[in-house]
């Protein structure tokens, strides 16, 4: 904070003008036509551009809701890049704002959860593995014994293997999968997603949970 000059923030700050300056961070995704106007105004005022977090980098879990559509900020002007996460981890957030502070690119990690994940050695995907959705699961199933082992040997959907790496596992190291809050390691999560469960035989209750598909990311579809 003392390296840098907060100039608006509409939260604590009352300034309610707009000047140029050096980095905006840009929280949330957008819903409503008037937040289009001042997302611009934003990238016209901004030398670099971030979005920060899930909802602003994917478009978030408003997605979920039967009457708004999240649109990642991305859809409507260049960005620099984006800190994931539901909400970002703190070190990773840190990190990437110490190095934007000293005019240095942001990194995000570049491998899968899987890839660090403390069950990673129990790992054993078999395709004739029928996968359930965790909300079909009865608590007693998680990984809330001592007999920790990676969630889909007990054929339970965890979206590890296609989720950006970077949040120190938190929700598996309190016995629960992931569901993807930080986003895909590659471009599009849906065709991620796709081939990911294509591994797998899927449970009758799972097919039914079409949400998994958009929980953080608003999939983008193609014109035929
Ligand atoms: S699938 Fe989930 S539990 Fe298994 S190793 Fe990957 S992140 Fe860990
Ligand atoms: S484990 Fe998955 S859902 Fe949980 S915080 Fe990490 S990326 Fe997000």
């Amino acid at each position: 904070m003392e390296r840098t000059e907060l100039i608006y923030c509409p939260f604590f700050l009352e300034q309610k003008e707009l000047k140029p300056h050096d980095i905006a961070l840009i929280e949330g995704c957008i819903s409503k036509e008037e937040q289009i106007e001042e997302l611009k105004l934003i990238r016209k005022n901004a030398k670099k551009v971030y979005a920060i977090g899930s909802c602003a980098a994917f478009g978030g879990i408003l997605n979920l809701s039967n009457k708004l559509n999240g649109e990642p900020i991305s859809n409507y002007i260049d960005i620099n890049g984006i800190i994931p996460g539901c909400p970002p981890p703190e070190k990773l957030l840190g990190n990437c704002l110490i190095r934007l502070i000293e005019n240095k690119e942001i990194q995000l990690p570049e491998k899968n959860m899987c890839a660090t994940c403390p069950l990673r050695e129990t790992m054993e995907i078999k395709s004739d593995k029928t996968i359930n959705h965790s909300f079909s699961i009865p608590n007693e199933a998680l990984n809330r014994d001592d007999s920790q082992e990676c969630f889909l040997n007990k054929g339970i959907l965890c979206l590890g293997p296609i989720t950006r790496d970077g949040c120190e596992h938190v929700c598996i190291k309190q016995g629960v999968p992931c569901e993807g809050c930080m986003g895909p390691i590659s471009k599009d999560f849906t065709s991620n997603m796709v081939n990911f469960l294509g591994l797998f035989n899927i449970s009758e209750s799972f097919k039914n949970y079409k949400e998994i598909f958009y929980r953080f990311s608003k999939p983008k579809f193609r014109e035929a």
